[in-house]
């Protein structure tokens, strides 16, 4: 068994090589050759959230669990409030075969399903790129976007303005000129990716003109709501799984409120796969409702373990 300890992803894994293991699982679950297996989520008391997000990919012959949860005490022991564990099995034998750390993984993968739907239904002119969002994943989904469209600026809004600064010093790494902005100059955007954990919605319909493509990517859960659900109503809405997308993701409300229905959402696999053909012309308002699957996680640890070995840096145990 291999284990890739948390200290070790950051110097192995990239986020073009997250883009690539999640869109070929993307596209595998669209072909129905990788599912997702039931998410269990328990509440453990004080604010204490744990489950497991699991799945198999009988083609790529990944078979994994990440476990993981939210910890909110632990900000005061010095360590990451989000803490994950990928293991992976043999699919064949049920044989473990790899314990990864997941906690970078996630910020990774999250910010490749964004990117991957840039590149698949943004428009090819795309210049300015709008973050609704300024926490912990959104420097990730910053940089996986930059690696899609040549954008010429970001301007981003956050409910809590004061985290904004560390975003602008992100642009100003990777070159774009940064400016923070009242929602409606969101207006001005191309694409847009909402990344909070909100539980109503801040991006409105008037906020969003016509030929963006829009990035849901916050609401991952019963309850949270980051846009208007007109919004949906008036896109072609893609995710990443319908069955999560209808109950836990962006599109809850929309479909809650009688403005779509399943028939209306498009796993982004098929357009991957050349089944659907995503952006038909450059007024239509395309979204993403990225809800965040295992097969994800399960397809970024698979790489990792594979980008160790090439390394040489594998920690192998008999187990
Ligand atoms: P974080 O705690 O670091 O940041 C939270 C963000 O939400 C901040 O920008 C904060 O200002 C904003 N926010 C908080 N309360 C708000 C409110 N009432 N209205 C509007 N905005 C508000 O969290 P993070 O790690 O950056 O994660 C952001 C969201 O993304 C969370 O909901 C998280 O669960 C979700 N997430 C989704 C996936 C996925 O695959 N879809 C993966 C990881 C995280």
């Amino acid at each position: 068994m291999i284990i890739v300890p948390e200290k070790e992803i950051a110097g192995l894994m990239t986020p073009q090589a997250a883009f690539e293991a999640v869109e070929k699982v993307f596209g595998a679950m669209a072909r129905g050759d990788a599912y997702n297996f039931p998410v269990v989520r328990e509440a453990l008391g004080e604010g204490r959230q744990y489950g497991f997000k699991s799945g198999l990919d009988r083609v790529g012959a990944v078979l994994g669990v990440k476990a993981g949860g939210y910890f909110p005490g632990n900000a005061g022991r010095g360590i990451p409030n989000h803490q994950s564990t990928v293991y992976l099995f043999d699919p064949d034998s049920g044989k473990p075969t790899a314990v990864v750390g997941g906690n970078l993984l996630t910020a990774l993968r999250t910010a490749a399903a964004a990117a991957i739907s840039i590149d698949r239904l943004a428009r090819k002119d795309a210049k300015v790129l709008g973050i609704v969002g300024a926490g912990h994943q959104s420097a990730f989904q910053l940089r996986a976007a930059a690696m899609v469209r040549g954008f010429e600026k970001v301007i981003a809004w956050n409910y809590h303005p004061e985290m904004l600064p560390k975003l602008g010093e992100v642009a100003a790494e990777i070159g774009l000129p940064f400016e923070a902005v009242a929602l409606d100059r969101m207006v001005e955007a191309a694409v847009i990716i909402t990344i909070t954990s909100s539980p109503a919605a801040s991006l409105m319909d008037a906020h969003v003109a016509p030929g963006t493509h829009l990035a849901c990517m916050g609401t991952d859960t019963v309850g949270k709501q980051e846009v208007e659900p007109a919004l949906l109503a008036r896109a072609t809405v893609f995710t990443d799984e319908l069955a999560q997308s209808v109950t836990l993701g962006e599109a809850q409300h929309a479909v809650a409120a009688g403005l779509i229905g399943e028939s209306d959402i498009t796993e982004i696999g098929k357009v991957i796969n050349g089944d659907h053909p995503g952006r038909t012309d450059d007024d239509q308002l395309t979204l993403f409702d990225g809800t965040g699957v295992g097969l994800q996680d399960l397809a970024v640890a698979a790489s990792v373990v594979d980008l160790a070995r090439a390394a040489g840096s594998a920690i192998e145990v008999d187990f």
